[in-house]
């Protein structure tokens, strides 16, 4: 029901917005970044960092976490599409900090008979989490040796941005 909400507009018109949006714009991202951020749909990483279509990578998953499809997706933005500068944005309040990885594969084998081969990457403190993402990546053997990776916990509610200072 929700989705055909969605499809209701795209033929209201988004389709040809989109293909505006995107006309004359090159594929590498104009300003050599990606930017690695939470699904939680009240992020506007756009309005954010006051972004326009065509100049960033935007890679998004449950808690803006490093995960192996990530590091797969940063890989191909700096070796085929020149990127260089990574951002990485956690949040508080986020739903990732509301279970443990043990508490969500426990429940997931109690109703399916099943554990998941990956992990959530569930943590309590986005600060400390941010710290961990941005020193696997800044140790990461496949992306490029100039890769500048900067990391920050986003407060949603004030729209303030908290750089975390990783040595
Ligand atoms: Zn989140």
């Amino acid at each position: 029901m929700s989705a055909e909400e969605l499809i209701k507009r795209y033929e209201a018109g988004g389709g040809r917005l989109a293909a505006a949006s995107a006309e004359g714009l090159a594929v590498p991202p104009s300003l050599h970044t990606a930017i690695v951020t939470c699904m939680d749909s009240r992020i506007d990483v756009f309005a954010l960092f006051g972004m326009n279509i065509g100049e960033t990578h935007v890679l998004r998953n449950a808690g803006g976490v490093v995960t192996d499809d990530v590091v797969r997706s940063l890989t191909i933005s700096q070796r085929k599409l020149g990127t260089r500068d990574v951002l990485l944005v956690q949040h508080n309040g986020c739903g990732l900090a509301t279970f443990t990885d043990d508490e969500f594969c426990e429940e997931l084998a109690a109703e399916t008979g099943m554990r998941p081969s990956w992990r959530t990457h569930a943590f309590r403190d986005p600060a400390q989490s941010v710290r961990r993402d941005v020193t696997q990546l800044r140790h990461d053997p496949f992306l490029h040796p100039d890769t500048r990776v900067r990391g920050f916990v986003l407060d949603i509610h004030a729209g303030v941005l908290e750089e975390v200072i990783v040595d």
